[in-house]
């Protein structure tokens, strides 16, 4: 078993989509171990995604992150970390296949719908960022 912290992003929160988002969740045989609601302030946000300071879309980025609520949920399955990334899609919505949820409910390569960590330090780190 492995777990994987995920995110349901301002747009998707803002499109009325947690609850397909969600389901897509429990259809995919994960296990919702922990959940929250709330609204990321830009200074946490900049924490949070801290690892691409240096890239050219962090300020753009990060306020996008912190205009809304957000829902945080930690997720554990059999190989959950790639597998959520299989089920989210490419970071690009127009690049991410059919059937994800990127795909399905993405505006633009930063607003995305949702985010997964992308390794096992990455999860333990973000998971412990939001749930202490
Ligand atoms: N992002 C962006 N512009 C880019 C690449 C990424 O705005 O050119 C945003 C997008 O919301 C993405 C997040 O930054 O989900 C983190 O980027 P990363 O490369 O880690 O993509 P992910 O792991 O989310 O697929
Ligand atoms: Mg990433």
């Amino acid at each position: 078993m492995e777990r994987t912290l995920a995110i349901i992003k301002p747009d998707a929160v803002k499109k009325r989509v947690i609850g397909k988002i969600i389901q897509r969740i429990e259809d995919e045989g994960f296990e919702i171990l922990a959940m929250k609601m709330l609204h990321l302030t830009k200074e946490e946000a900049k924490q949070f995604y801290y690892v691409h300071k240096d890239k050219p879309f962090y300020e753009s980025l990060t306020d996008f992150m912190s205009s809304g609520r957000i829902v945080v949920l930690l997720l554990e399955r059999e190989n959950a970390i790639k597998h959520w990334r299989e089920v989210m899609g490419a970071t690009d919505p127009a690049q991410a296949k059919p059937g994800t949820l990127r795909r399905l409910y993405g505006f633009s390569v930063e607003r995305n719908a949702v985010h997964g960590s992308d390794s096992p330090q990455t999860a333990e780190w973000e998971i412990q960022f939001f749930f202490k």
